[in-house]
């Protein structure tokens, strides 16, 4: 007898399509201007795409090593001295990921173990709650709200247990484009220096930074940048998000772990990608100009959108504006954000999904790293709206 069945149990059964697929996939139905999904719409710098050529063409083209290419890793040392005044080791410290997305799953792979706890501050990107789930851990979200945002740390105090073993903060932070301040940082570190709780960093969008603020890295910290893993991505600075490359800088004893399950998840990243982004950043004004590359594209988009019946507030880092449209309709977010795209072709995220119960918050969440031509002809349909 030929069993035809196979039963699957599911580890997670009650996940459903990312909201950003689904979204993607309703503007590309709908021919909608796609400001959902954070990518942008323009090339990559041509000098990068010159320099990836020329190590494929010169056979740089197997694997690279495990860590990562030695003069990235040694490139993103010395950027860490010079942005953050923090001396990470090359070779002990640094690791190239593919994407920040395998670099957030294995340092929660490499910690957290069966029934630990790990806070997450919402709204948050959507991987850290089932790469958490994956590992068996139990998440405690702290819920931050509209329009300022702010972390409540004495709800974060009440989640701290025993079975505490990581925060993840994000920030600049998809979806709200909120920047951390260093007396959140102070606050933190009250919170935990006595435990043995570690930070999960996601800078993807450290260099996305307005109106001549400074991004605090939790490597500036001297105390918490002991225990912090931190995270980046060079798909979000340098328009290459197609190339999945990202990174993990940390202690040496946490690289360490954080290493065995990077080496058995990718073993290592795409080796002519490392070569040529290590190359174009030897000259740092390629990542400390893009503040205000984007500056210019936010204000642009909302100069325009001043006309509009959305309200905002403009969005201190990042490529996100999240937009109020309660003036327009009473529907929920993701109700009005399918009709946006159905019915007037502009396609973004309701900012529901990146609260784990969602929210009756009337907002939705616009990209615009897009190229201005873009963000024009966005705008000129939601100012009809
Ligand atoms: N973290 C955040 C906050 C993000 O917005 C994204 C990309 N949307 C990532 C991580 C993933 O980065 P990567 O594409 O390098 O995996």
């Amino acid at each position: 007898m030929i069993r035809n069945n196979i039963n699957i149990k599911s580890k997670l059964p009650d996940f459903s399509n990312s909201i950003f697929a689904t979204m993607t996939q309703l503007a590309e139905k709908h021919k909608a201007i796609n400001l959902s999904q954070g990518y942008p719409d323009f090339n990559s710098p041509q000098e990068l795409l010159t320099l990836v050529q020329k190590h494929i063409a010169e056979g740089r083209n197997q694997y690279a090593p495990m860590k990562g290419a030695d003069t990235l890793r040694k490139t993103l040392s010395k950027k860490y001295k010079n942005l953050y005044n923090r001396a990470y080791d090359w070779d002990e410290e640094v690791t190239i990921t593919a994407g920040a997305t395998q670099a957030i799953f294995s340092a929660i792979t490499a910690f957290v173990c069966e029934d630990d706890e790990v806070i997450i501050i919402e709204p948050a990107f959507d991987t850290y709650a089932p790469s958490i789930r994956y590992n068996g851990g139990i998440i405690r979200y702290s819920t931050t709200t509209p329009p300022d945002f702010t972390i409540n740390w004495d709800q974060v105090k009440r989640m701290i247990s025993s079975r505490t073993r990581m925060i993840i903060l994000n920030f600049p932070n998809n979806p709200s484009g909120k920047n951390i301040a260093a007396a959140d940082l102070e606050k933190l570190h009250r919170l935990i220096r006595n435990t043995d709780i570690l930070v999960m960093s996601d800078e993807v969008y450290e260099h996305i930074i307005f109106d001549r603020q400074q991004h605090i890295s939790l490597a500036t910290h001297e105390e918490l940048s002991k225990r912090s893993i931190i995270v980046s991505s060079f798909g979000k600075s340098f328009s290459i998000t197609g190339w999945k490359l990202g990174y993990c800088v940390a202690p040496q004893k946490l690289t360490h772990e954080f290493r065995k399950a990077h080496q058995n998840i990718v073993f290592a990243a795409n080796h002519p990608m490392q070569l040529a982004v290590a190359d174009y950043m030897k000259n740092p004004q390629t990542y400390v100009g893009l503040g205000d590359l984007y500056q210019k594209k936010r204000d642009l988009f909302n100069s325009l959108l001043k006309n509009s019946r959305f309200s905002f507030i403009p969005s201190e880092g990042t490529f996100y504006q999240l937009a109020d449209f309660s003036n327009i309709s009473s529907k929920s977010d993701v109700e009005f954000a399918k009709e946006l795209t159905i019915k007037h072709g502009i396609a973004s995220v309701p900012l529901s999904a990146f609260y784990h119960r969602g929210n009756d918050h009337k907002i939705i969440r616009f990209c615009f790293a897009k190229s201005d031509e873009t963000l024009k002809k966005a705008a000129d349909i939601l100012c009809k709206i």
